[in-house]
């Protein structure tokens, strides 16, 4: 597509709908706006607030209270050591480039992708190779066409000082992830010393993107909800995996993209863990928990695929990584959660930094007898040779390995340690019969990893379409920030009175109501559409009379007739998926 295609195109895409929709209906628009704005940052409006609110509730739903996950919350800010023992200051890092005219820095391998070459192959290229790409594209600024400057990579976490000591380095955390790793031996002894267990933090993640041009996509802060679920590699296997057995997951293999081609192979987690596909169980359940998050936000299954991750691609800390992606109508396809089987990385790394044991203790059902040969000194006789120092060279023969001992008593009748020489009759050299009750090690981690603002921009943009030029946000009910509107047909008459009585009502039963009187009623209705309102209840002149009202379906718009007492029950029935809209008409003639 040409350039200019390519930009009237973007000029009426949904992206720019969705942004302008949401912009003027207090969804979400960028913060700082009275300053001129900074890229990266967004404000949630009202109803974006409770979209948001909403859409959290439906990742708890499925990815925490189905399988008892302790949430946790901790700070944004955490020191220095932390992401040193993590990696992430090594790591967390991306290819960059400079204009050399106007200075404004680029993300290289976005500029690169944008040229045709794939993410896939971008993210494996070194700086020098990054730099030959550029040049032989001829890629100049998208901005001013000066151009670039030698490819560094930028590390994109935010760095501040803890209190006014400059050598107290803090970073903003980049992920919630290494707040519930550094909390573990805390965690365990909260699930009574019990594996496998699981913690979730959702919460604000600091990142500061190189150049954030796609809106809720790339933000500089966003939140990220984090889940470390922690097991026994030598019982990896999940309890709940019956539950998912036949969900079927659209995967773009490894093996495929090394062939340059996309198509997913549709494989159900039992057949993606008989194949060893995915190759932990629990990594398998959040996938298909995942899967089913996307269908309640609205997005159907032929728009979403998991990309396994090729071994150049994956995050330093994972052994195998999927991403989940959905189709997006600017960017393609956009992921919207990582699936990251991390082993025992994180533990172990910071294990060795804190010098703090975390291991956990098994027992072994059946005690295991072993034997082995040990080299033990005889105090006895190296107390009237060594004197004050026969307990140092008993310690100092306890290092050897018992075999070497043997050795060298054997060929010499003696053996020198640290100075000491001990003889054949100092020490005694035999079998040793011992047994092991059980052992210690680290866990293993599986982590699913969404971006909340991602969520929300799909479900946004899976809701949105057109009906007769009017835009309708048709949200799954249970994600719609407002769930009634209540209306009366004109603000006077005592049909406002009511409308409020009735509004009351219905927000003391626990709905997310809203009230308007303002302007046509059909202007109303189509502002209520536009804000993704699922009801509206319109009280008339015959209310007045009979103390009946209207229910209007913002979808179909198909209105019903029903007594105000009773609309908390068939309310309740609808909101609960116990009645379809279409339900509701013989619900209340019964
Ligand atoms: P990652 O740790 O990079 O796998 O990120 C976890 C999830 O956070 C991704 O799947 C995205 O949904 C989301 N995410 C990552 N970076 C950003 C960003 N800059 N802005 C918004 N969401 C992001």
């Amino acid at each position: 597509m040409s350039s200019e295609a390519k930009s009237s195109k973007q000029a009426c895409d949904k992206f720019v709908a969705v942004n302008e929709l949401a912009k003027r209906r207090g969804f979400f628009w960028s913060s700082f706006e009275i300053y001129g704005g900074s890229g990266g940052f967004v404000t949630y409006g009202p109803l974006g607030s409770r979209l948001k609110q909403n859409i959290e509730a439906r990742l708890r739903d499925l990815m925490v209270k189905k399988v008892g996950i302790y949430e946790m919350e901790s700070s944004v800010i955490a020191p220095g050591k932390i992401f040193e023992a993590s990696g992430h200051v090594d790591h967390f890092k991306e290819p960059m480039v400079e204009c050399q005219k106007c200075h404004i820095r680029f993300r290289a391998d976005h500029l690169l992708e944008e040229k045709g070459i794939s993410s896939k192959d971008a993210e494996k290229m070194t700086l020098e190779d990054v730099k030959a790409e550029i040049q032989r594209h001829e890629i100049v600024c998208p901005d001013c066409k000066g151009a670039f400057g030698e490819p560094t990579r930028y590390l994109t976490m935010f760095q501040t000082t803890i209190g006014p000591y400059s050598g107290a380095v803090g970073y903003g955390r980049p992920e919630a992830a290494q707040n519930i790793f550094v909390e573990f031996n805390r965690l365990f002894a909260i699930s009574r010393e019990r594996l496998p267990f699981g913690a979730i933090q959702i919460g604000h993640a600091l990142r500061n993107e190189i150049s954030p041009r796609q809106g809720l996509i790339r933000l500089r802060e966003f939140t990220i909800a984090d889940l470390e679920f922690f097991f026994d590699p030598e019982e990896p296997n999940c309890e709940y995996i019956s539950e998912v057995a036949d969900e079927v997951l659209p995967i773009v293999l490894a093996e495929t993209r090394q062939n340059d081609q996309e198509t997913p192979t549709l494989l159900s987690v039992r057949e993606a863990l008989d194949k060893k596909i995915i190759r932990c169980e629990w990594q398998a359940f959040f996938m298909a928990q995942a899967k089913r998050l996307l269908l309640s936000l609205g997005v159907p299954m032929e728009n979403q695929r998991f990309i396994e991750k090729l071994p150049w691609e994956k995050a330093h800390y994972s052994s195998q990584s999927f991403d989940q992606e959905v189709l997006v109508d600017r960017w393609g396809w956009t992921e919207v959660s990582g699936h990251a089987y991390r082993t025992d990385f994180d533990l172990s790394c910071h294990m060795k930094a804190s010098g703090i044991d975390m291991t956990v203790y098994k027992e072994y059902p059946n005690p295991v007898e072993t034997e082995e040969l040990v080299a033990k000194p005889i105090l006895s006789k190296l107390g009237p040779v060594y004197k004050g120092e026969a307990a140092k060279a008993a310690a100092a023969i306890a290092k050897v390995p018992a075999k070497e001992v043997q050795d060298a008593l054997a060929k010499d009748g003696y053996i020198t340690v640290e100075g000491y020489k001990v003889t054949k009759d100092q020490v005694e050299v035999c079998m040793q019969k011992t047994t092991i009750r059980g052992k210690r090690y680290i866990p293993h981690v599986v982590e699913p990893s969404f971006g909340c603002d991602r969520l929300f921009y799909v479900a946004l943009e899976y809701a949105y379409r057109q009906k007769d030029d009017r835009v309708v946000l048709s949200f799954p009910r249970s994600i719609a920030p407002i769930q009634i509107g209540v209306y009366p047909l004109m603000g006077k008459d005592g049909m406002d009175t009511k409308a409020k009585e009735v509004q009351r009502l219905l927000a003391c039963e626990g709905f997310m109501t809203d009230y308007d009187e303002a302007g046509s009623i059909g202007r109303r209705y189509a502002r209520a559409d536009e804000a993704g309102v699922q009801l509206g209840i319109t009280i008339d002149y015959d209310t007045l009379t009979d103390g009946t009202v209207t229910i209007r379906d913002r979808d179909s718009w198909q209105q019903v007739r029903t007594p105000i007492n009773d609309l908390p029950k068939l309310l309740h029935k609808y909101f609960e998926c116990k009645a379809n809209f279409t339900d509701l008409g013989s619900l209340i003639k019964s």
